[in-house]
């Protein structure tokens, strides 16, 4: 049968991990028909529960779950690793300012990105769900020289699956309906879900709506629902975020015939400049991804864009200054 394929996930204790090990495991990542080794990182004093989420997958009997490793050691669990998705990242804490949250992660992702240079496996593609999770991606692509820039992405693909539900609600269509919507941006509040070049049934979405309601309603909503969710559950977003998750890599390593959204390194394609990691909309093809290009952007578009570039290449600057790149 065929060799499994090494999936290594941080945080794998956590509230994401907990979902996303066992679609993982259920092949909802790498089809029906590929065998998966996992190899779970967490800090040591997450080990224990760790251990209690193992004792479940047994529990599930997958048949296409080989094998899972676990341990506090990250140069033993990226060996030979094919995928590595970042999920596990340093949660702001009462009082912590910006810089505090990102030299925090700064030295989780400075040791992983080092740790993945030396032992994942040549094909590698890594996904950073981890927040802050642009910078968390440039920090570790860029102490990794070996890996080619491009396999280090971050996850804009809940964003996206928010604004695309949210938009079939508002048109009452089926999801499926709606094709080319993107993301672009940093994954914060200023990422900008652009509707104008957004087909629903052939036609462009933001002819279907008033402006006034991209603007005011529909925007600060996708941008503000990890916050409606905290307040509604009592607990932020887990599942839909692992859903995400599995959505990007999987699309990624398998193809998609879809336009989705995805963080990469930017290559000044659309005026934003280089240097970070970036959304936009992109189209996979045996296992390589490529911005979209030639869109018309209006100006609204435009400055959106350019906005949210502005907080990356500000993120950029605050761990250039900390020494993390
Ligand atoms: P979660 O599993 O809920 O979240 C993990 C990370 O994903 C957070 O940074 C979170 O950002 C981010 N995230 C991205 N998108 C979303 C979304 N839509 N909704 C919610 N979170 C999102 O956190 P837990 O605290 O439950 O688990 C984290 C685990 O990571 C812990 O078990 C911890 O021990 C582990 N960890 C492991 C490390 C390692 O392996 N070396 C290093 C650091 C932590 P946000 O904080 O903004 O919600």
């Amino acid at each position: 049968s065929t060799q499994p394929v090494k999936v290594a996930v941080t945080g794998a204790a956590g509230q994401i991990g907990y979902s996303l090990l066992f679609r993982i495991a259920s092949g909802a990542l790498l089809g029906p028909d590929t065998p998966v080794q996992l190899q779970l990182l967490e800090v040591a004093p997450a080990l224990k529960a760790l251990e209690g989420v193992v004792m479940e997958l047994d529990d599930c009997a997958f048949p296409l779950l080989h094998s899972v490793e676990i341990g506090d050691d990250a140069e033993k669990m990226f060996d030979g690793a094919n995928a590595a998705l970042l999920v596990g990242a340093m949660p702001r804490k009462e009082g912590m300012d910006r810089s505090d949250l990102l030299s925090a992660n700064g030295k989780i992702f400075t040791g992983q990105g080092a740790a993945l240079n030396k032992v994942a496996a040549d094909d590698v593609k890594i996904l950073v769900t981890g927040n802050p999770a642009n910078t968390n991606a440039l920090i570790a692509k860029e102490n990794a020289p070996d890996i080619p820039a491009e396999r280090f992405n971050a996850l804009t693909r809940l964003d996206h699956n928010r604004a695309k539900a949210m938009l079939a609600k508002k048109l009452e269509v089926a999801v499926d309906e709606i094709k080319d919507l993107a993301i672009w941006g940093n994954h914060d509040d200023s990422m900008y879900p652009d509707l104008y070049n957004t087909k629903v049934s052939g036609k462009v979405a933001a002819d279907l709506v008033d402006e006034a309601w991209i603007k005011d309603e529909y925007i600060p909503t996708v941008a503000t629902r990890g916050g409606a969710i905290i307040k509604a559950r009592g607990a932020s977003s887990a599942a839909s975020a692992a859903s995400a998750t599995i959505d990007h890599m999987r699309d990624w390593m398998l193809g998609t015939d879809q336009i989705v959204s995805m963080s990469v390194p930017t290559d000044g394609s659309y005026d934003v400049p280089e240097g970070i990691i970036s959304s936009f909309p992109c189209r996979v093809k045996n296992g390589k991804y490529e911005i979209v290009q030639g869109l018309e952007l209006n100006d609204f578009s435009k400055e959106r864009i350019l906005a949210s570039a502005k907080r990356l290449q500000d993120e950029r600057a605050a761990v250039e200054k900390l020494g993390l790149i």
